[in-house]
């Protein structure tokens, strides 16, 4: 086998496992091969989501941090704005 045959049985190898169905996902956080039902990673207890087409699990609850990292700055922009009163507001609706 020459370099040209080798490096067409590559891409036909490479190509081939990309067509295997996904039957197991990776743990994002410590690459552990998790089973597709498993919603704790049983190597570093992470909670891992749904994979993603490279077979690599989700980490769950990306979005809950979009939402307080944007709750955050709409604080921050309404602080800018309103200064202290806003500080006092908020205080007010929890204690
Ligand atoms: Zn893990």
């Amino acid at each position: 086998m020459d370099k040209k045959d080798a490096s067409k049985y590559n891409t036909r190898e490479h190509t081939r496992i990309n067509v295997v169905p996904i039957v197991t996902k990776k743990c994002p956080y410590c690459s552990n091969t998790l089973s597709l039902s498993e919603t704790v990673c049983p190597s570093c207890k992470n909670k891992v989501g749904e994979p993603d087409k490279e077979g690599v699990a989700k980490i769950p609850g990306t979005w809950k941090k979009y939402v307080s990292a944007l709750l955050a700055l709409t604080i921050l922009v309404l602080y800018l704005i309103y200064g202290r009163d806003v500080i006092a507001y908020i205080k007010s609706m929890f204690f």
